[in-house]
């Protein structure tokens, strides 16, 4: 028996990282995925490594053509769908003194207007399906101040109050919503590898904290797996926060 047996779900970002990592435990899991991401190689290679469970498709999430698109396809594919995951990201980094607004404005479009889109176009379905789970993917830097992520910082902030205002228009109607907020996870993200930002020494930032290391992606898949599963039949509307003890408070000694 697996945990999300006969659930279908979208995952957005899932060519490689956190979303990756949802999209191969919610399969093992007993779930039909789609998978999303605008690197279309990687996202292809990923599917069809997991096999007929997994479909994917090219899915920026900043356009509502490609929303309607993919919840159709994952409709007539599967037959239904159960659970949204808005997982796709991405990360700029630039004090409020320097940055361009195009840069402001590209990060807002991607976390904060995408993950909007996919929480409205999955309604219907879900709807459809007498219900659903939506885990949105915040971050700590929409917990705490970020120094360097105004515009990353900002979005997260405002996945998390979506999420708030998400889970008390639709619990009535049986679609629960929650944020998960991650903090400093080995993915390209996590390490840096993104222009503009420094490389980050994985060791050493990561073992200040209290569990002195960098989170994996798995640990972050299995905690989505929990909020889209029934397993959180009660959650809605909450913060789950992942991150090594990261954001509970200044070490003093
Ligand atoms: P990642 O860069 O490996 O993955 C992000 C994925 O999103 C990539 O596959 C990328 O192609 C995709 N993407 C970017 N723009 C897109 C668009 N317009 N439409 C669709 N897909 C798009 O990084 P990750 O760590 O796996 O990030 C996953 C999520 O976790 C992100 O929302 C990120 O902000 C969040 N997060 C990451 C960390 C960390 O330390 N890695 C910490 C907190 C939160």
């Amino acid at each position: 028996m697996g945990r999300l047996d006969g659930k279908v779900a979208i995952i957005t970002g899932a060519a490689r990282g956190q979303g990756e990592a949802e999209a191969r435990l919610f399969a093992e899991e007993g779930a039909r995925v789609v998978l999303g991401d605008v690197r279309d190689d990687l996202g292809m290679a990923v599917a069809a490594s997991i096999g007929e469970s997994a479909l994917y498709l090219h899915h920026d999430v900043r356009s509502e053509e490609d929303w309607t698109r993919v919840v159709a396809t994952a409709r007539d594919r599967f037959g239904k769908l159960d659970v949204l995951v808005n997982n796709a990201g991405v990360l700029h980094f630039a004090p409020i003194a320097d940055i361009e607004l195009d840069d402001y404005l590209r990060v807002i479009q991607v976390n904060q207007v995408g993950c909007l889109l996919g929480m409205k176009s999955v309604i219907p379905a879900m709807l459809e399906a007498g219900g659903g789970s939506i885990v949105n993917i915040s971050s700590t830097a929409g917990l705490t101040g970020t120094a360097g992520l105004v515009a990353y910082g900002s979005s997260k902030w405002a996945i998390r109050g979506m999420t708030k205002v998400a889970a008390l228009e639709l619990g009535p109607l049986g679609i629960r919503v929650n944020s998960v907020h991650p903090g400093g996870i080995d993915t390209a993200m996590g390490r840096g590898d993104a222009r503009g930002f420094e490389k980050v020494d994985t060791g050493g930032v990561y073992a200040s904290l209290p569990l002195g290391r960098i989170g994996q992606p798995l640990e972050v898949a299995r905690l989505a797996l929990f909020l889209s599963s029934d397993e959180s039949s009660y959650c809605t509307g909450s913060e789950f926060t992942i991150d090594g003890g990261m954001t509970a408070g200044p070490k003093l000694a």
